[in-house]
C-alpha cells in the first residue's frame, strides 16, 4: 500500500498522470495476485475477499455479496454536483489450463485469467484508491461495480436486479476491456454498436440408422445435418439486410460410429452474432424454419434449443464522445484513438447499457515485442502490464469530466 501518495490540489493533467503512474507497482502486484488465484463465474470468493479487504483498508464504503460474489463501492466527491457515474469491472476467469511460464502463473488447476479480467479488477481498485485520496477533484458520486461471471452465465443482469444502479440512481456507466487485438498505447472507442448480440443453439437430428450399404432402409442423419449446416448460411446471405453484419457458426457436429453404419442421430451446436437489435427474433425463427423444413423433406425429426445469451453492446453517443475526448488526452496522439474497433464478440456490459447511457471501450494491451500478443481465451494469453495505469487514468479523467 502507498502511504505517501501525492494529492494534487488542482486538476493539473500532468500531475494527475504522474500520480497515477506512481501506482504502477501496486497495480502490478494486485493484478498478479489475482492472476495466481483465478476463479470461475459466481465462485469469485477469494477475488471478492481481496477486493473488499483493499476497499476496507482505504476506508471506502462498499457492499459485498451482491448477486453472490459481486461488490459495489461508493465514493463521494467533495465538489457540489449531484451526478452519479458507475464504473464496471468484471472479476471472473475461464476454464483454461494456463501454459505461460511466469512467476505469477495460475495456481488453480484448469482455471486461468485468460481474458484480462484480473487487469480489469486491478484497474478498478486503482481507480477506487485514487478517487478516495483525491475527493476534492470531483463532485457527485462514483459507484464502482465489481461484477461476477461475465464469461457466463452472466453477472450483470442479477446485479442490476439486485439494484446496483439505484440509490443513488446512476446517470451513466463506463467500462473497459483490455484488448490484445489493439496495440499498447491505443484506445478503441466508438458510438453505437461495439460488440454483438450472442445467441446459442443446440440441435439433434433424429433419423433412422442402418447398414451403410442399404441407405434406402434408413434416414441418414448426417446427410440431413449437412444440408441444414449449409442452409443456415443463407440466413445471413439472404434474410439479413446486407448493410447489417451478422454471423451464423456451427461450431460442433457429432454423428456416427463407423464407416459402414448410417448414423441414427446427428448433434450440432452453434452461435449467432449480430449488432442491430432489430434483428432479435429473426435468427431464432429462420433457424427453426430451416431445420424443420429440411428434416420434414427427409422424414427426419429434430430437437432444437435456441436461446439468447447477451444483447449487443450499444454505446451512447454523448458518453462515447466524452470517453473519446478523454482517450485523446490519455494517448496523446491522434492515431491512438481507434474508432474501427467493433467485434462480433459479446459482453454482458450490454445489460448495464440497456438501463443507463454509457460507453464500453477497448484499451489496447498487446505488445508483440515482449511476446504479449496472444488472443483472449488462449492458454498463453497475457498483456503488457504498463497498460494498467493508463486504464486508471482513463477512468479518473472520465470521472473528473463527467462529475464536474
Ligand atoms: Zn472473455
Ligand atoms: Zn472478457
Amino acid at each position: 500500500m502507498v502511504s505517501t501518495f501525492p494529492n494534487p490540489s488542482s486538476v493539473d493533467l500532468s500531475r494527475v498522470r504522474l500520480s497515477i503512474r506512481s501506482l504502477q507497482p501496486q497495480l502490478v502486484e494486485w493484478r498478479r495476485r489475482l492472476h495466481q488465484k483465478p476463479e470461475l463465474g459466481f465462485q469469485e470468493k477469494l477475488t471478492a475477499q481481496f477486493v473488499s479487504q483493499k476497499l476496507q483498508e482505504w476506508g471506502i464504503e462498499h457492499q459485498t455479496g451482491i448477486a453472490q460474489t459481486g461488490i459495489v463501492a461508493t465514493i463521494r466527491g467533495n465538489n457540489s454536483t449531484e451526478k452519479v457515474l458507475a464504473i464496471r469491472a468484471d472479476m471472473d476467469a475461464l476454464p483454461i489450463q494456463e501454459l505461460n511460464e511466469v512467476p505469477y502463473c495460475s495456481q488453480h488447476d484448469g482455471v486461468m485469467h485468460a481474458c484480462g479480467h484480473d487487469g480489469h479488477t486491478a484497474i478498478a481498485l486503482g481507480t477506487a484508491y485514487y478517487l478516495q485520496q483525491n475527493r476534492d477533484t470531483f463532485g457527485g458520486t462514483v459507484k464502482i461495480i465489481f461484477q461476477p461471471a461475465e464469461e457466463g452465465p452472466g453477472g450483470a443482469k442479477p446485479m442490476i436486479e439486485a439494484g446496483v444502479l439505484k440509490n443513488p440512481d446512476v446517470d451513466a456507466i463506463i467500462g473497459l476491456h483490455l484488448w490484445n487485438n489493439l496495440p499498447l498505447g491505443t484506445i478503441g472507442v466508438r458510438a453505437g454498436a461495439l460488440m454483438a448480440a450472442v445467441e446459442l443453439f443446440r440441435c439433434t437430428v433424429l433419423g433412422k440408422g442402418g447398414h451403410g450399404a442399404m441407405p434406402h432402409q434408413t434416414i441418414d442423419s448426417i446427410v440431413v445435418a449437412a444440408q441444414i449446416i449449409n442452409a443456415l448460411q443463407t440466413i445471413v446471405a439472404r434474410n439479413v439486410n446486407p448493410i447489417d453484419s451478422a454471423v451464423v457458426t456451427v461450431g460442433e457436429l457429432h454423428a456416427g460410429t463407423a464407416e459402414n453404419v448410417i448414423a441414427d442421430t446427428a448433434w450440432m451446436r452453434g452461435t449467432v452474432r449480430y449488432f442491430n437489435p432489430e434483428l432479435k427474433g429473426l435468427f431464432h425463427q429462420r433457424v427453426e424454419q430451416i431445420i424443420a423444413g429440411i428434416c420434414q423433406s427427409h422424414g427426419a425429426r429434430y430437437d432444437l434449443d435456441y436461446w439468447s445469451l447477451y444483447p449487443p453492446v450499444i454505446n451512447d453517443a454523448t458518453i462515447a464522445e466524452l470517453v473519446r475526448s478523454v482517450a485523446q488526452e490519455v494517448v496523446e496522439t491522434p492515431v491512438g484513438v481507434v474508432p474501427e474497433c467493433q467485434t462480433m464478440g459479446g459482453e454482458d456490459m450490454s445489460y448495464f447499457l440497456q438501463e443507463v447511457p454509457g460507453c464500453y471501450f477497448f484499451l489496447g494491451s498487446a505488445n508483440p515485442e515482449k511476446g504479449l500478443a496472444y488472443p483472449h481465451h488462449h492458454p498463453r494469453f497475457d498483456f503488457d502490464e504498463t497498460v494498467l495505469p493508463m486504464g486508471v487514468e482513463m477512468f479518473v479523467r472520465c470521472v473528473e469530466k463527467f462529475c464536474n
